[in-house]
């Protein structure tokens, strides 16, 4: 026996023996491979590429740096692990490497109760998992991420990955993994009894696998089951069947939680001592401070059992202890269901602002091509009122225009631009009623040129117009701005003289006839020369009716005429052929 002992023993070392690191990169990818299966080769092989430092690429590095961590962490020392899987993840350049980091990462960060970071971590590689296309690495971040989240309380989802790792890579070992996450997700949904064909399934595919761990985990479940279902008997012939894998495992958490089970079937049973001698075992293999369901029923056991047996000192003692477990346990549960909706929340809100953000954006880029419309249509809006109101102040200008035209038109003289008959007549009448309030006096003149009608048949009608215009302006170098000057007709014009006596008047019209007569036409070189005879009536010898002294000024110049032309004859005066 020890022999053969020895003989095993030999053998595993000699073929744990490498000769040489000749390829690091084949020899680091087959130390990765015994991670689980044989911790003691994986931790030596390790060891041995430190000793002999081969040359290693850039990716060889990373690579063995991760295993580092991943020994760290077989081993319990998280804290050594943290480091390195951060540098792998943020620096290794490698995204399979980087996967695989993160989720062992998660898993040491859950396993130290730090359950906020370690959902973040869990939330990332969910994100990430699409993009995972190896399927070792894939088949192991489902493998955390199922654990993470049965640990949560998210038990379907922890199922869905768990289905998700047995289509991955259809091995039996990988069958083992995939159904032992699954289970453990079913048990935490109360979805198992012991008869569920999962149970059985992962005991089988796990034994086949040459998982022993995870078959007696398997198996460990049922044993509980048993006890639910008030079957303790099955549970204690199970215990009794699956002790001596046990004790070779020397997994720790197996020999509490079969000490613990049998400790609740005896009592099931009724037999106490038995029940309080498993359950004081169970105690017994645990450190001070350890927190765990099996504890917790190892308690829970003691108590009641010293309680039916009156040990009330005993019973309180055990019952504080119970609480203590039970409340650690609980709050454990409630601190990874708080960390993990804490996450879910944080994501959710950042989900919900961005799309607020995206919301707010599109608001914005609407309000601004509706601004941009609004300026277009308000900019075409001015244009139009621009084009309109300038329309507008062309068609005043033309309507004020020709108003002008037509009310110069209605008061002047075409020709030479002095008031019309009519204008004149209506403002003379205006000016003598003035005048007549005011005892002032006015002068009517009624001036014709002299013999007219010879200027145009010698010179021409244009010519004739041309000499009408320049009479006018010459009777004009006369006349202030308040005396009334208008042509009555033809070749005949008439002057009503503001503020104006008698006397004065004639010295006007004599100013005006001796002014005609001295500026001849010029035309060609030669002189046209013209006179005027002048008919003046006056308001202090004929008095303030316009009729009686445009009949006398008429009768005035009718005298001039016939007196020779070429002269002044007021109202008063008889024409000079009486006098001579
Ligand atoms: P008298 O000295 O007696 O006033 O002789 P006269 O030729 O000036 O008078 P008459 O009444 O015989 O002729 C007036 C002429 O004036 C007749 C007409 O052809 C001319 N006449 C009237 N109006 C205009 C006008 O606007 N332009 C021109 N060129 N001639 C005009
Ligand atoms: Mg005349
Ligand atoms: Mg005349």
């Amino acid at each position: 026996m020890t022999a053969l002992f020895f003989c095993a023993l030999m053998q595993a070392s000699h073929a744990s023996k490498t000769p040489e690191i000749t390829d690091a990169g084949a020899f680091l990818d087959q130390t990765e491979s015994l991670r689980i299966k044989d911790h003691r080769h994986f931790a030596e092989r390790l060891a041995q590429i430190h000793r002999e430092s081969p040359a290693l690429t850039m990716a060889e590095q990373w690579h063995l740096r991760y295993l580092d961590a991943l020994e760290s962490s077989l081993e319990g020392n998280y804290a050594a692990a943290e480091k390195p899987l951060h540098e792998v993840i943020d620096h290794s350049g490698d995204p399979m490497l980087a996967a695989k980091a993160s989720a062992l990462l998660m898993n040491n960060l859950a396993v130290e109760r730090r359950y906020e970071d370690a959902f973040k971590l869990a939330q990332q590689l969910t994100i990430d998992l699409p993009r995972i296309q190896d399927k070792t690495v894939r088949l192991q971040v489902l493998s955390y991420l199922s654990q993470m989240l049965n640990l949560a309380g998210q038990t379907d989802l922890a199922i869905k990955y768990a289905h998700m790792m047995e289509d991955t890579v259809p091995s039996v070992t990988n069958s083992c993994y995939a159904r032992s996450k699954l289970v453990a997700a079913l048990y935490n949904a109360k979805r198992l009894t012991s008869s569920s064909p999962e149970l059985k399934q992962v005991i089988n595919t796990c034994e086949a696998a040459g998982q022993p761990i995870l078959t007696t985990t398997g198996q460990l479940i049922l044993g509980t089951l048993f006890l639910e279902e008030h079957q303790p008997a099955k549970t204690l012939s199970l215990l009794d069947r699956i002790a001596p894998a046990i004790r070779l495992n020397q997994y720790y958490p197996h020999a509490l939680s079969a000490q613990a089970q049998r400790a609740q079937a005896y009592e099931q049973l009724g037999e106490d001592e038995y029940a309080r001698k498993a359950a004081l075992a169970a105690l017994a293999m645990a450190s001070p401070n350890d927190i765990s369901d099996y504890l917790k029923d190892a308690y829970e056991v003691l108590y009641r059992v010293a309680k039916r047996h009156d040990d009330t000192a005993s019973a309180l003692v055990y019952y504080e202890h119970y609480v203590a477990q039970n409340k650690g346990s609980l709050d454990d549960a409630a601190a990874q269901a708080l960390a993990y909706q804490t996450v879910q929340q944080r994501v959710l809100t950042r989900k919900l602002e961005t799309e607020e953000l995206s919301k707010q954006n599109s608001v914005l880029k609407l309000q601004q091509a509706l601004d941009a419309k609004a300026a277009e249509a308000s900019r075409l809006y001015i244009t139009l009122l621009i084009i309109l109101l300038a329309a507008i102040a062309f068609w005043l200008f033309r309507t004020l225009h020709s108003q002008k035209r037509f009310k110069r038109m209605a008061i002047r003289d075409g020709l030479t631009g002095i008031f019309n008959h009519q204008h004149f007549i209506s403002e003379a009448g205006r000016v003598l009623r003035l005048m007549e309030k005011r005892r002032g006096h006015a002068c009517l003149m009624s001036i014709d040129l002299d013999h007219f009608k010879q200027v145009n048949d010698t010179h021409g009608h244009v010519m004739g117009d041309a000499v009408l215009k320049h009479a006018v302006a010459i009777c004009q170098q006369h006349l202030r701005p308040v005396d009334l000057f208008g042509r009555l007709g033809g070749e005949e014009f008439g002057i009503l003289l503001h503020e104006c006596c008698h006397n004065q008047g004639m010295d006007i019209a004599n100013q005006i006839r001796l002014a005609i007569e001295a500026s001849p036409m010029e035309k060609d070189g030669s002189a046209i020369s013209i006179s005027a005879s002048v008919g003046l009536a006056a308001t202090d010898t004929s008095g303030y009716e316009l009729l009686r002294l445009c009949t006398e000024a008429d009768a005035a110049l009718y005298r001039a005429k016939r007196a020779g032309r070429n002269r002044v004859i007021a109202d008063t005066e008889s024409d000079g052929l009486l006098e001579a």
